[in-house]
């Protein structure tokens, strides 16, 4: 059976979860058997966001094969079991790029290139490439209605529709219904406006997703469905949540999926939803929280660190415990006016996550000393391991202005330098050491103690590497290289034995971890940073116990 096609489009503001919504109705139609595969089409020029700043565009989740993508594919194999690919983010950039090479060779047979039907054709190719092997394709179309750069993709979904019928196609429109506290009243106008700006196009959508912060009354559900010309039941709440977890659940009490799966024809068995449940009531029911500092460069925009905030989720959740992240600025780290100490004393795990130049290094770099010499657990990705390298080398190896040649091209002690295969390559757009990558475990180390097995493949996103002429030296100091590649080419890990935590890894475990099997490393991190917690408390405890027990006048000699 040829595959059916989810569309899902939004409209009124940015920022509404379409993503989320996607993967959640991904996550539904795979509870009820259907194998499904997800893609995003994100309207801007650029080629891939590989190029673009943390603080325009968030976190480049980054695939197996080496694709640096849209965060929100994370979403989609996060509550997804289907492995995406080069093929399943395409942005108006790679489509032109595409169709500009065809041109140039000829391939358009002397045509003049059009955006319809050449470009349409080229956005309709690419759905249909990855809806080959699947019952169900969900397709995000990016940006909002009615921006003129989504008009293509938008031209091409209604294609679509003409091509392959009603009973292959569904169009559902995430909008937005907001509480206007003046007047207490919940508005549907935006809404209304928003599907005859799709209409005009020539769509109707089947199912209007709205978002709000309250439940729609059978009153205002009739009313959109009125105006949008839509069943009454295929309104749908699609209220704020506490948690992005509880997504799927709530899309399935609004009967999200039966109503899709009637519209498409479709019959399957009824979905199993226990695993989520479960996990949702364990997100709402925690028996103690733990304080993980993330101490960043792009801190101030949560969205840079979006597969990593997850994965810590998740690897609380593992052991019941809700999460608290601590954001940490780096370059905070490095004013004199404020004790690193007082900065992070208050935390029980510190994590430095990846990240590109030189700004906050030496902060990055006085959180590690201060994990290190203070057996609090540590975990370093990417960025993280090799400033954990480089602190090592200066301040236990005595290598006193030891850097990456990325931060200090003229340091003498290059512990971390370019990688050996892009010396030379200057162009920044794709010319990194991507996807995943195997590496070995060294046995009975942190690591492979964590993974529970001696080979792994993890996601890779960097330029710069370990320099193996400073193994002697750090290893003589107590640093472990626990993880190489299995040709022994490149350090993946790094560990100190003898420290309660203390990891740094070359790649990004974060992109592989979901809520319902975290990521290893994440879990023992977790673990690692809530005994610290533990042993805090004990100890702070046990002086409180004694402080009790002193006599008075030595109490207050000792606090004042
Ligand atoms: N900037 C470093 C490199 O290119 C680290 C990259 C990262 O953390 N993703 O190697």
């Amino acid at each position: 059976m040829a595959a059916k096609y989810i569309f899902v489009t939004g409209g009124v503001v940015s920022s509404l979860g379409k993503g989320l919504a996607a993967a959640s109705i991904g996550c539904l139609m795979e509870s009820r058997g259907l194998k499904v595969t997800l893609q995003k089409f994100d309207p801007y020029l650029n080629v891939d966001p590989g190029t673009m700043s943390p603080f325009q565009h968030g976190e480049v989740f980054v695939t197996d094969d080496g694709a640096e993508t849209d965060l929100d594919l994370g979403h989609y194999e996060r509550f997804t079991h289907t492995k995406l690919t080069h093929d399943n983010n395409w942005t108006t950039g790679r489509i032109y790029e595409t169709i500009i090479a065809k041109e140039r060779r000829g391939d358009y047979l002397g045509k003049t290139v059009q955006v319809i039907p050449h470009v349409t054709n080229e956005i309709k190719g690419a759905m249909k490439k990855v809806a080959q092997e699947v019952d169900l394709a969900i397709i995000e179309i990016g940006g909002t209605v009615g921006d003129i750069e989504s008009l293509p993709f938008i031209e091409a979904i209604r294609q679509m529709r003409q091509e392959l019928g009603r009973e292959n196609t569904l169009f559902v429109h995430v909008t937005l219904v907001p509480y206007i506290a003046a007047a207490g009243e919940l508005k549907t106008k935006p809404t209304q406006h928003s599907v005859k700006e799709l209409l005009s196009i020539g769509i109707q959508p089947d199912i209007l997703l709205c978002r709000t912060d309250r439940f729609l009354s059978k009153d205002i559900k009739s009313k959109i469905a009125l105006f949008c010309n839509v069943e009454n039941e295929a309104v749908i709440t699609a209220k704020d949540v506490a948690s992005i977890y509880e997504v799927p659940l709530v899309f399935a009490h609004e009967q999200v999926d039966r109503l899709a799966l009637r519209y498409l024809r479709l019959e399957t068995r009824e979905p199993d939803l226990s695993r989520w449940e479960e996990l949702v009531h364990r997100v709402y029911n925690p028996k103690d929280e733990v304080t993980i500092g993330i101490v960043g460069k792009y801190v101030e925009y949560e969205d840079s660190y979006k597969s990593l905030k997850e994965a810590l989720v998740h690897g609380a959740l593992a052991y019941n415990l809700k999460l608290s992240v601590n954001w940490i600025e780096a370059e905070g780290l490095e004013q004199k006016d404020q004790s690193v100490q007082a900065q992070l004393e208050h935390v029980d795990g510190i994590l430095v996550p990846g990240g590109f130049g030189k700004r906050g290094i030496e902060g990055m770099l006085q959180g590690i000393q201060y994990a290190r010499e203070n057996m609090v657990p540590y975990f370093g990705i990417c960025l993280g391991m090799q400033t954990a390298c480089i602190e090592f080398a200066r301040n236990v190896c005595g290598l006193e202005q030891a850097n990456s040649s990325e931060f200090d091209p003229a340091t003498p002690h290059r512990v971390i330098y370019k990688l050996r295969e892009l010396r030379g390559v200057e162009e920044l757009g794709g010319t990194m050491r991507l996807g995943a990558w195997t590496c070995k475990l060294e046995a009975g180390s942190l690591a492979q103690q964590a993974y529970g097995q001696t080979e792994i493949s993890e996601r890779h996103r960097h330029r710069y590497e370990f320099n193996r002429e400073y193994e002697t030296a750090l290893v003589a100091g107590g640093l472990r290289l626990s993880g190489a590649t299995p040709d022994g080419t490149y350090v993946e890990i790094v560990e100190i034995p003898g420290h309660p935590f203390f990891l740094g890894c070359q790649f990004h475990p974060e992109f592989k971890s979901k809520p319902l099997e975290p990521h290893p490393l994440f879990s023992a991190f977790v673990k690692a940073s809530y005994e610290n917690k533990l042993r805090r408390e004990h100890s702070r405890n046990e002086v409180e116990v004694e402080m009790f027990h002193r006599p008075e006048k030595q109490r207050l000699t000792t606090s004042g």
